[in-house]
């Protein structure tokens, strides 16, 4: 069966956001593990927690994607901003984990003219200091389109943020869709091709979910702006032949399209009948 959600605004709460995946008829979601533009966060009580845990089992909710905030910046050389992922990841990964959510994915972080190399170092460090090793937490990182000097837009780059860790296990991949396709791995023309890459890089075992975008930036791009599915560069087939794929069916997947609740919805319902 098809896991699919999007992604839902943390206003709302813990058990309001899943009560919302219900009446979208999505059976996942990713929420933000703090405000992603700032530093600030909610805290939940037990009640809550316990009626989130509830809901989600009731409704046999597939695995809850976290997203770290985007204010953070792992691979950096200025002491207040790297300093600053380091806390907000290893903070964010122990709250994750105590609400029971399976993965938290973020962005590995650009290296503003350090070079790719010195700036995988730092989030080796970062992430070593923030993973104990006793979670049952899985990290992901992201992959991404290769804007400005964005790490992660090859599968080279987070096998070697992968091959520092102290806890691999612990550490595996998010695909995005729509930044794979403007870093130039062609999902439109050559999927398998793509799959085998990452499998030769990487390892197909550590794909562990996708986000589902559309892009309004042509291949290869380096630019970053998701479109609603159909309506961008990668296109409705295409995507449709990834929610399909053999290798990738059994994934979470999640919608980062700009639409609102009721939209998702229908983006949701019309995937479902076109995959059927
Ligand atoms: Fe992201
Ligand atoms: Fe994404
Ligand atoms: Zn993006």
């Amino acid at each position: 069966m098809l896991t699919i959600g999007t992604h839902m605004s943390i206003a709302d709460g813990l058990a309001k956001m899943a009560e919302n995946v219900v009446k979208m008829e999505a059976n996942t979601m990713q929420i933000f593990s703090r405000n992603p533009r700032g530093s600030g966060y909610r805290t939940y009580n037990e009640a809550e927690i316990a009626r989130f845990r509830q809901i989600r089992e009731e409704n046999h909710l597939g695995p809850v994607l976290a997203h770290a905030p985007y204010t953070m910046n792992l691979a950096s050389a200025k002491k207040e901003v790297y300093e600053f992922a380091c806390m907000v990841i290893r903070e964010d990964i122990a709250r994750m984990d105590a609400l029971g959510i399976e993965y938290i994915v973020f962005h590995p972080g650009s290296h503003t003219g350090i070079g790719a190399g010195e700036g995988i170092q730092n989030i080796i460090r970062g992430l070593n200091q923030a993973i104990t090793g006793r979670e049952n937490i899985t990290v992901l990182l992201e992959t991404m389109s290769g804007k400005g000097t964005e790490i992660g837009v090859s599968f080279e780059q987070l096998r070697a943020i992968r091959e520092g860790m102290l806890y691999p296990e612990k550490v595996g991949i998010c695909l995005d869709t729509c930044h794979v396709f403007a870093a130039g791995y062609d999902i439109v023309k050559d999927l398998d091709g793509v799959l085998a890459e990452f499998d030769r890089v990487l390892d197909l075992s550590l794909l562990r979910a996708i986000h589902l975008n559309d892009s309004m930036m042509p291949f290869g791009s380096h630019k970053d702006r998701h479109a609603t599915i159909g309506d961008g560069e990668i296109g409705l087939s295409a995507l449709l032949q990834v929610l399909g794929h053999p290798l990738l069916r059994e994934l979470p997947f999640y919608l980062e399209t700009p639409l609102d609740d009721q939209g998702h919805k229908k983006e949701i319902a019309m995937l479902r009948k076109k995959l059927a």
